[in-house]
């Protein structure tokens, strides 16, 4: 059997970071039994589907880098398939015509509710050998509803939560196709999933209500059932279920917010799962670990914390090229050019051990192509009036140094210090401020070996 898993979005929001963990979870399981991954954009609710959302989708996965085998297939372009396929039901006598009223489906739902039961359609249209029908209403279109078996029960071993038993008693006769002969949400997903054959089908745990439904309609087309994951839900950081409104945070925002997507995925990957006390690994490793028997059953939490720590573990481990070609953009937006400035790899280099994000890099990297101010609290704390004196000295002793490296601008301060009768921090902090408007940075021999003679003799004299 060859391994096909798909991703399903519907194009109704952002593509969200519950949306990618699922992608992320499909794609692996795929990549790791050499098998397909489908991406499928489930558009046929016209009035909550745009292609704003379609194209935050796509770009979405882009960025992460979850790349795809077959599609994007869109349901809008599967129409005939869908008819098709009704109409094999109403033949083989699995789907049937039902022409109740609205008014008298509300009148069922309301009795039922003042019984205290689940609002359920009472099946009048349903045939059975020897019931008589009732006679068909001119003015109704009718909608094609499911025969749901009666009596027994649907079950299936889910990969994650275990075997699951729903009676189909509890199943009500779906509508499979509304009047308008457009099919309905459920019925779309199993012609989908038999059609482009997939294996198992790993989806959000919002989902199990839905799964007895579609097996009985996969039983009556005689289909292979696939196997079913359904992964535990991410709750935000209080403790509630993440929201695609309430908590809508589209993934390319965490690209914004200076995330790398290699980051994500890591942090992702451990939504839900696990493998010992792995925190940090590649996606290789990831692949080659992930099974669906060690996803946990229970919800996970969103952690920001977490995130960026994992964040700060990618950026140190990354090459500074690669830092340079990102922390770029955000010193763009800023307005900051680095041209005449030193190389931005070796600024990222020497900042990457400090950073959480890429634009934290991009602020800190900031100083390194432009003055900047210190704040007033900064000029009170270290720019005094003997602070000011001693830079001037200091100055003139860094225009004759030899060579313009780290390790003479280390002894050169040492040794400053020393003739000054002061401690390091007295001389090192009022350098900071005066040449890059802030204290916390790098050591200052690198910063200053970096920044170059001439532009810090101009800053320390400024
Ligand atoms: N379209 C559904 C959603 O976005 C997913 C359906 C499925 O995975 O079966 O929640």
């Amino acid at each position: 059997m060859k391994v096909r898993t798909r991703f399903a979005p519907s194009p109704t929001g952002l593509l969200h970071i519950g949306g990618v963990r699922t992608a992320l979870f499909s794609w692996a399981f795929a990549k790791k039994h050499g098998g397909q991954f489908v991406l499928r954009i489930e558009d046929t609710d016209l009035e909550r589907s745009t292609p704003e959302s379609v194209a935050a989708i796509m770009d979405g996965m882009h960025w992460v880098g979850l790349d795809y085998d077959e599609g994007p297939f869109y349901q809008m372009q599967r129409m005939d398939r869908y008819k098709t396929v009704i109409q094999h039901l109403l033949d083989s006598g699995h789907a049937y015509y039902c022409y109740c009223s609205k008014e008298e489906l509300e009148a069922q739902r309301a009795e039922a509710e003042s019984r205290g039961e689940k609002p359920r359609y009472n099946r009048a249209w349903r045939p059975e050998t020897g019931k008589t029908l009732p006679a068909i209403p001119s003015d109704i279109t009718p909608v094609v509803r499911f025969k749901t078996p009666m009596g027994g029960s649907v079950v299936w071993y889910d990969q994650v939560k275990g075997r699951i038993e729903i009676s189909h008693d509890e199943l009500d006769d779906l509508i499979l196709a509304r009047p308008d002969g457009t099919p309905t949400y459920n019925f779309c997903v199993v012609v989908d999933d038999w059609d482009m054959q997939i294996t198992h089908v790993i989806r959000g745990d919002d989902h199990v209500n839905n799964t007895p439904r579609q097996i009985v309609i996969y039983q009556a087309l005689d289909a292979t059932v696939p196997l079913f994951a359904h992964l535990p839900m991410i709750h935000n950081d209080q403790g509630v279920k993440l929201s695609k409104r309430r908590d809508a945070v589209s993934v390319v925002d965490y690209d914004k917010q200076g995330i790398l997507p290699e980051a994500l995925l890591n942090y992702l990957a451990r939504l839900g799962w696990g493998h010992g006390d792995d925190e940090i690994f590649s996606l290789t490793q990831f692949i080659e670990w992930f099974d669906l028997k060690d996803v946990s059953g229970s919800p996970s939490r969103m952690d920001r914390d977490k995130l960026l720590w994992t964040n700060a573990q990618y950026i140190k481990a990354a090459d500074p090229a690669q830092l340079a070609a990102r922390v770029a953009g955000f010193l763009a937006d800023k307005g900051v050019s680095t041209e005449g400035g030193p190389a931005l790899a070796d600024v990222c280099a020497l900042l990457k051990d400090r950073c959480q994000t890429l634009v934290e890099m991009a602020d800190q990297a900031e100083y390194f192509y432009r003055a900047l101010t210190p704040t007033q609290e900064i000029a009170d704390k270290h720019l005094t009036p003997t602070d000011e004196e001693r830079l001037k000295l200091f100055a003139e002793a860094a225009a004759s140094l030899a060579t313009w490296d780290a390790a003479s601008l280390g002894a050169l301060i040492k040794e400053f210090v020393k003739q000054q009768g002061v401690k390091m921090p007295q001389v090192g902090m009022p350098i900071r401020a005066k040449v890059c408007g802030i204290t916390n940075t790098p050591s200052v021999d690198a910063v200053l070996a970096l920044l170059g003679r001439e532009e810090v003799l101009r800053r320390l004299v400024a």
